[in-house]
């Protein structure tokens, strides 16, 4: 496993929301954290198979586009009922114009058809750490929880209205941020993230 001794890190991403969570997190560090919008990047096909094959997608293309180490998150919400959907598609059944109210309606009317619905679902993410020499870190993290119905929360992103954590009577959305910071999906796997290439940041 290799340190993170690097001045710069690019986030690989253009989902503000990721972006956001990624540089509270990655904030004690004494470096220069930068995004996908400080450069003149497109988005890279996410066409693997797997999160932790997405993630390295993404960090891949930005370190060979930018000459600078850079991280990724692929992640996204899995359903039981649904076979594991959206799962790597949770991005995409929200469509073009991110519309994210129509992608958990989706969800909702597929839940709610079943005879016996299972309101299980986790959410997931992968991050990958690319260096310019092509050595790569990849890691992840899940967080089980239940379906929720309406969508309840103003505060995250995403399919954060419909998702209440195992143990929690509120969805991610109505969670304080710094809350949903140390228990996610996002927090665990950037916790085994900082134990193999950020060991300074280990509380
Ligand atoms: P991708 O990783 O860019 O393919 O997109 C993953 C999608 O999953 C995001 O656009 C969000 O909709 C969803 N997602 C991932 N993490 C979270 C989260 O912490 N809260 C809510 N939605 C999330």
């Amino acid at each position: 496993m290799r340190i993170f001794k690097d001045k710069k890190l690019v986030i690989a991403s253009h989902n503000k929301g990721k972006i956001t969570e990624i540089k509270n997190l990655l904030e004690p560090l004494d470096i220069q954290i930068l995004s996908a919008y400080d450069f003149d990047i497109e988005e890279p096909e996410e066409n693997g198979l797997t999160f932790e094959e997405n993630a390295l997608i993404k960090s891949t293309f930005v370190t060979q586009h930018t000459g600078l180490p850079s991280i990724s998150d692929d992640s996204g919400i899995c359903f039981s009922d649904l076979n594991g959907d959206p799962g790597i598609y949770s991005a995409r059944w929200a469509g073009p114009n991110k519309d994210f109210n129509k992608a958990m309606s989706k969800i909702n009317s597929a839940i709610k058809g079943k005879k016996n619905p299972n309101y299980n679902c986790h959410f997931i993410c992968s991050l990958s750490i690319s260096w310019p020499d092509n050595y790569d870190v990849t890691v992840s993290g899940g967080i089980d929880g239940k379906f929720s119905w309406p969508p309840k929360g103003d505060k995250g992103f995403g399919y954060d209205p419909i998702f209440k954590p195992l143990g929690y009577d509120i969805t991610f959305a109505e969670i304080d941020p710094d809350f949903k910071h140390k228990i996610s999906h996002r927090a665990i796997a950037f916790n085994k993230l900082i134990n193999l290439c950020f060991p300074s940041l280990k509380c």
